[in-house]
């Protein structure tokens, strides 16, 4: 550590929890963040305020104006442009401390992606909106060995818990398939902002355990707070399910490339599309598509307006169609408009 160093990170060093030893630590530490929405702006902004040495952030969304209330590190400019969350929250985190090495990634984390994405990251956080991907993230930590850290808000309602493979029970020992049926989302049941902070909170503490050298002070709990409430509430994590399909029988089904499907985004009269991972040229597609409707393009996205419909493309071939929950009619929008 140089003096500079010593001098940012001083009060982090005095805690006698991290010290310099733990700052050394933090300093060489890779920390993957999948989503970077409420939960995940703010994971992103207290690790690299830390000092947290490399920090990789996938998201597939684009910064909208109803973001903002609760998404810490976005602005309104950034709602203006669309930008995608991932780049906007690099661009971002350069400001706040540029010597921390960010990779924003702009897309969806995917059972053919995950392990280039974060397979070199010493911790996982869970700044996710959708089961899918919480399995999937639960499939490859446990099938790596590299701890994860649940996190979820709604209302005024969230919970955290963290998972050590082979350690503890993971997500699947304690809730053995994602949940059926109609789930409230913060699209429909609306969310405060500072569920997610204190959710993320949580999860940051137990991140800068791990990171700083000190996994085992993890407490191995489950925390549910309700801010409207004022109710905390820490239930032991069961015992791990020696019959559990991840960490006990060893099957990891989210890994199957296979698996990809037009997912309808819960709650937003929305579907994302991805046929096939391709190149898109976003200048050739604006260019074409001009002269059918409204269209306006950067170089991470082109939001394309056929009414009554808005379609996002991005970069690798994914879409996000506005304007329906029929995945057929999102595929067919996408067939016509972007071809395949
Ligand atoms: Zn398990």
């Amino acid at each position: 550590m140089n003096q500079a160093q010593r001098e940012r990170y001083s009060r982090q060093i005095l805690f006698a929890g991290i010290g310099e030893e733990g700052q050394e630590a933090l300093l060489r530490a890779r920390a993957a963040i999948v989503g970077c929405g409420a939960l995940g702006t703010f994971h992103a902004a207290a690790l690299a305020r830390a000092g947290v040495g490399s920090l990789t952030i996938i998201d597939r969304d684009y910064v909208e104006p109803s973001n903002l209330q609760r998404q810490w590190l976005f602005e309104e400019s950034d709602a203006a442009e669309a930008l995608p969350k991932a780049a906007a929250a690099e661009r971002r985190l350069a400001l706040i401390n540029p010597s921390v090495r960010v990779r924003g990634v702009v897309a969806d984390l995917t059972a053919s992606n995950v392990a280039e994405l974060v397979g070199d990251a010493q911790l996982i956080l869970d700044g996710t909106d959708n089961f899918d991907t919480r399995y999937l993230l639960n499939d490859f930590a446990v099938s790596r060995g590299v701890p994860w850290i649940y996190g979820a808000a709604v209302g005024s309602y969230g919970l955290t818990m963290p998972v050590f493979p082979d350690r503890t029970a993971c997500l699947r020992c304690v809730y053995p398939d994602p949940p059926e049926g109609v789930q409230p989302t913060c699209d429909t049941a609306g969310v405060l902002n500072v569920i997610t902070s204190l959710v993320a909170s949580y999860q940051v503490g137990d991140a800068l355990k791990i990171l700083s050298g000190h996994p085992e002070l993890v407490q191995k709990q489950i925390t549910t707070v309700d801010l409207w409430e004022g109710t905390t509430r820490q239930i032991e994590i069961p015992l791990r399910d020696p019959d559990c399909p991840a960490c006990g029988r060893r099957l990891f089904p989210y890994l199957d490339e296979s698996r990809r499907a037009p997912a309808r985004l819960c709650g937003r009269n929305a579907v994302q599309i991805q046929e096939r991972v391709q190149t898109l040229d976003l200048a050739e597609l604006k260019s074409k598509l001009e002269r059918l409707g409204e269209v306006r393009a950067n170089e991470f996205a082109l939001r394309f307006f056929v009414a009554p419909y808005e379609m996002t493309v991005f970069p690798d071939g994914r879409a996000i169609i506005k304007g329906t929950s029929d995945t057929g009619v999102a595929r067919s929008l996408y067939a016509r408009y972007v071809g395949q």
